[in-house]
């Protein structure tokens, strides 16, 4: 168990747009340790995803995994449908290139380890389609919609030099202190009625 100071907004590390890595980069044994480091680090956070220029690596690599033992702690069965959150594997993204296949928004709460403290409600595309390299250098393509096409979103954003804090609902953000105390256990339309 290996784990990575991430990096907090305001960083200048998190407002670069990160370089692409080569398949020879990517197969190289500081890139694969890299990978394991921030596996280490985003489950033990825990988080859903974990992009590189958050450990302060400014290169286009980000993991993702959804875990159903995450969800259920957080969310209601309603809630989780609500969202389309499902669990999925670990998935390792380098140079992704994202197209969006759903563009109407969908809008829910969004956090990031980055952004600590805070939380708002952030409208995304429900659908995407992810072109991108695995940990081997190898082409992928993934289709997500729901919390996997927001997860990924947020992700590639990060490689962007975007935060989820840009896109809230100025309205909408709040301390993670008040969304436990009002808005946790209550449907997204009832926060943006009274927030937005
Ligand atoms: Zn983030």
């Amino acid at each position: 168990m290996f784990k990575l100071k991430i990096c907090t907004a305001g960083d200048p590390v998190l407002r670069q747009l990160a370089r692409p890595l080569t398949v020879g980069e990517i197969r190289s044994a500081a890139i694969q340790e890299l990978i394991g480091y921030m596996c280490d680090t985003m489950r033990d956070a825990p988080g859903v995803g974990l992009a590189a220029p958050q450990i302060g690596v400014s290169v286009a690599l980000a993991i993702l995994e959804d875990r159903q033992d995450y969800a259920l702690k957080n969310f209601t069965p309603e809630q989780l449908a609500e969202r389309e959150r499902y669990p999925f594997p670990l998935t390792v993204i380098i140079n992704p290139k994202l197209t969006v296949i759903e563009p109407e928004p969908v809008e829910f709460f969004e956090a990031c380890l980055s952004s600590v403290g805070v939380i708002g409600i952030v409208p995304r595309a429900y659908a995407v389609k992810v072109e991108y390299l695995n940990e081997q250098g190898e082409p992928q393509v993934l289709q997500a919609k729901g919390w996997q096409a927001r997860i990924l979103q947020h992700e590639i954003d990060h490689l962007h030099g975007h935060l989820c804090i840009d896109k809230v609902k100025p309205r909408s953000l709040m301390t993670m202190e008040s969304y436990v105390k009002f808005w946790q256990d209550k449907s997204v339309l009832e926060a943006k009625a009274a927030l937005t």
